[in-house]
């Protein structure tokens, strides 16, 4: 059997020298195992990260092992009686032309219809199709009416995106793409009211434009940097940004727009929302009030002030406050 393994790893774009094919000589089945001829072996953006030795939200590859992760097939060979020959199957053996092992490690298929092509469980209907899901109704929790935007528009993620939101009631879809092809493609065949082409012109302008004043509730990002950026410009007041993926920099060596560590929001599960106090401040006052009171009389508060005397002083207080000039609160004592 073929497999291809990790043999070094990249910095920046990964080259074939990262990689090596190897020939393995399958041992014979044992009791309760499987050969599967793999369909489909998928290649996904995270396997990029898996490459490099930094802790992500899934192990680093092994130099010298085969390059796991989903793929699909049909058991030619079996001495399980779960998984007959003949059985679909999904597993996560990766870059391998013949899989085999305990068949506990094969998950069985089963097909929407007898026509539905095995490779869509490596996506629309697989780990890509989910993620679409997962991100729009628990992350952004989109609601019927609100407008998406998701970057990566033309992609495994992205084309379920775009098709997902506009079935659970989204009033518009917008997408991002490279090229002009891909942008006719997510517009024409994926009913996007939009398409941006990040290539042809900074995406933070087309945002503005395109978007702009109609306002976003959810952006789902698949890309980062620049894309984050320009969607921050158009999210409407509680909008939210489902973190997927930062595509744009899993490949670079220097510094990206935006935070360098984006990708933490993502190894982390943050959700990232934006307050203003003074929407709770009606809700909140109250109870603040009384509770702070309280630990301020029982002496349980402790506090610094940074006093600048006089007026005229007030703009250097201000600057001096940006120069972070000030230990605790900075105030003006006329
Ligand atoms: P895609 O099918 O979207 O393929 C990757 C695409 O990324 C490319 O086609 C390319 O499209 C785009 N791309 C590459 N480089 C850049 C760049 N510098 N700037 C902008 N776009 C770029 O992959 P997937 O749908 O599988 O994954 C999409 C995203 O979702 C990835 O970020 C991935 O890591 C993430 N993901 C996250 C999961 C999770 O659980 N959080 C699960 C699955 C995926 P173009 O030609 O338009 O540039």
């Amino acid at each position: 059997s073929t497999q291809i393994h990790l043999s070094s790893r990249p910095v920046g774009f990964p080259t074939h020298d990262n990689f090596d094919t190897v020939q393995v000589e399958l041992p014979a089945l044992a009791e309760g195992e499987v050969r599967v001829r793999n369909e489909f072996v998928s290649v996904d953006p995270y396997m990029r990260g898996r490459m490099s030795s930094a802790k992500s939200y899934a192990a680093p590859y092994a130099v010298g092992e085969v390059m796991n992760g989903a793929a699909v097939g049909c058991v030619v060979e079996s001495r399980s009686s779960e998984l007959p020959e003949g059985t679909l199957v999904l597993h996560s053996m990766g870059w391998r032309d013949v899989a085999q092992g305990p068949a506990t490690a094969f998950q069985r298929i089963e097909r929407a219809s007898e026509d539905t092509p095995l490779s869509l469980y490596l996506g629309l209907l697989g780990m890509p199709g989910i993620t679409a899901y997962i991100g729009l109704t628990r992350i952004a929790e989109l609601s019927e009416g609100e407008s998406v935007f998701v970057s990566g528009a033309a992609g495994a993620v992205g084309t379920a995106v775009g098709q997902f939101a506009r079935l659970l009631g989204a009033s518009k879809v917008y997408g991002s793409a490279g090229g002009p092809e891909k942008c006719e493609l997510v517009t024409e065949k994926y009913g996007f009211d939009a398409a941006m082409d990040y290539k042809a012109e900074p995406i933070r302008e087309q945002a503005n434009r395109v978007i702009g004043d109609d306002g976003l509730d959810v952006y789902f990002d698949n890309v980062g940097g620049d894309h984050l950026e320009a969607a921050l410009d158009v999210l409407a007041p509680f909008g939210r940004v489902a973190v997927c993926g930062a595509i744009g920099q899993y490949n670079a060596t220097e510094r990206q727009p935006g935070p360098d560590n984006m990708t933490n929001i993502l190894r982390q599960k943050l959700k990232v929302q934006g307050f203003i106090q003074s929407d709770y401040a009606a809700e909140v006052g109250d109870e603040f009030r009384r509770v702070a009171g309280q630990w301020f009389a029982d002496g349980k508060l402790v506090y610094d002030e940074t006093v600048v005397e006089g007026i005229d002083n007030s703009v250097e207080a201000f600057m001096g406050l940006l120069r972070g000039e000030n230990s605790g609160k900075m105030v003006v004592k006329i």
